[in-house]
């Protein structure tokens, strides 16, 4: 089979450029088929799994479609949760790097004005989850007359959590003229019905998974009594030793009760639930990207569409009580083709849990007997070794998208009259500068940021230290990207 390639679409070199420098080499299954259509302004329904690169299937296209120009949001990305929303606002953010697509995210739980601020400056497309972005709307901070592409993400997860109504909502306040696309791991009804409500003669795109991700990862069981899970956990930790290693518990207190019970113990760990502050959430999921430490116990909050690289070990400290959380769940581990590793404790109770997950992914999970004192005592110095050693620092997504890349700090902002087109004059008047070479410009009340590219950075800071910009000297430096 030829394998298609990226450059076989009606791709700007900014995008391909970026799509590069992530090294995506291919399209993806999703990709081949949701590029051309997306790029043809096709309404599409996506059923397929996370992983399977559908964020960049429509990512890419949006923002090829988006006209630079245009100051209003052209599209937006509906996602359930506010990790995602996120997540979904770097990957865009990220591809459209040196197209200088500017994304703004909104999500509950995170300063309105911030928020709103963000959304009074030129913003290309808006990523957000359903209660914030309506927030937005009614109070007319977000001017949604100009969309002309709507994504709705995880559209089953969404239905799940009672988003129906909010979504529809959303819909009545966009122009009927608009591309929509839908994403979906499964299809219930209530989403055809949405579909057939919203959308024009949509594209049907189905991905059957080569080897899908239950089939991928290899799962065992444990019996345990409830008493006892710690003793196995410690016990399981010792021995599989995993370089990174998610601990599923089905409610916060079990979390926090897991998560002191392993910081007693030593191991580089952090936790992550629905009760915690927002921003203790998001640092939490980003250090854990990045590798700065091991052990992340957690509630399904981190178990959807939450997309970090090599995970080997997932752990159900608790069997999940609904079987596509048990899915979603072990999907952390196995990535876009990798092999993972997944182990779940089962009480005497949950046998009915079980079944459940077992006819849904359509095969046994074989039990496995605990392992022998003997084992254990032999893998303790490895393990001891393992916790007291710093993982592996993993760069994030963008970062190779950055190198060539310098953001520059100037010294004034809109309190003295300081707009875009300023910055732009005096960055063109540098010898070879062109407006190709200069990112996002963020001017705020007091100060500017304005990101250099092509690796011109370092010759235009040296170049600001003597130059007015507009009519005056200004204090430039080099800002944390
Ligand atoms: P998603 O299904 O959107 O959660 O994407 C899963 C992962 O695949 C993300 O880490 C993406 O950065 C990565 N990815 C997306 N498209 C490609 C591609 N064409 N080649 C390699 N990796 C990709």
């Amino acid at each position: 089979m030829i394998k298609s390639n990226f450059k076989d679409y009606q791709l700007s070199s900014e995008i391909l450029k970026a799509i590069s420098m992530l090294n995506f080499e291919s399209p993806t299954k999703v990709q081949e088929q949701v590029i051309p259509a997306a790029l043809e302004d096709k309404d599409i329904i996506v059923k397929s799994q996370t992983g399977s690169g559908k964020t960049a299937a429509f990512a890419i296209p949006i923002c090829q479609l988006v006209d630079w120009d245009e100051n209003k949001p052209q599209a937006l990305v509906i996602v359930p949760t506010r990790e995602l929303a996120i997540q979904v606002q770097e990957d865009i953010f990220n591809i459209g790097r040196f197209k200088r697509i500017k994304v703004a995210a909104l999500y509950g739980k995170s300063p309105f004005y911030i928020q709103e601020k963000e959304l009074k400056q030129k913003t290309h497309v808006v990523v957000g989850t359903p209660g914030r972005i309506i927030d937005h709307i009614e109070r007319g901070t977000f001017d949604t007359s100009n969309i002309k592409y709507l994504v709705i993400d995880e559209s089953d997860e969404m239905l799940n959590m009672g988003f129906v109504d909010d979504i529809e909502t959303i819909i009545g306040s966009l122009p009927k003229k608009r591309v929509t696309m839908l994403l979906s791991a499964t299809m219930p009804k209530d989403i055809e019905v949405l579909c057939t409500k919203y959308m024009k003669q949509p594209i049907h795109v189905e991905i059957e998974e080569e080897s899908s991700s239950a089939d991928r990862i290899s799962q065992e069981r444990y019996a345990v009594d409830h008493n006892d899970k710690i003793k196995l956990l410690r016990d399981i930790t010792i021995v599989e030793n995993p370089d990174s290693c998610i601990i599923f518990c089905n409610t916060k207190q079990k979390v926090d009760e897991v998560y002191d019970e392993l910081t007693n113990l030593k191991y580089t760990c952090e936790k992550i639930h629905g009760g915690m502050e927002q921003r203790d959430r998001l640092r939490v999921m980003k250090d854990f990207k990045q590798g700065y430490f091991r052990y992340l116990v957690a509630t399904d909050v981190a178990a959807r569409g939450i997309d970090i690289d090599n995970i080997s070990l997932v752990i159900n400290y608790d069997i999940p009580q609904d079987r596509e959380s048990y899915v979603h769940r072990i999907g952390r581990t196995g990535r876009i083709s990798r092999e993972g590793r997944a182990i779940t404790f089962v009480t005497r109770y949950e046998g009915k849990f079980l079944k459940d997950i077992q006819k849904y992914i359509g095969k046994e999970i074989p039990l496995k007997e605990r392992p022998e004192e003997e084992i254990i005592n032999n893998s303790k110095q490895e393990f001891v070794e393992k916790i007291n050693s710093s993982p592996e620092f993993k760069e994030t997504k963008g970062a190779p998208l950055d190198k060539e890349i310098m953001k520059l700090h100037i010294n004034a902002g809109k309190k003295t009259k300081m707009r875009p087109v300023d910055i732009v004059g005096t960055l063109c008047s540098i010898e070879g500068m062109t407006a190709e070479d200069i990112g996002i410009i963020n001017v705020l009340d007091v100060s500017t940021f304005v990101e250099i590219l092509n690796n011109k950075g370092e010759m235009v800071f040296q170049e600001l230290q003597n130059k007015n910009i507009k009519g005056r000297p200004r204090k430039v430096s080099k800002a944390e990207m």
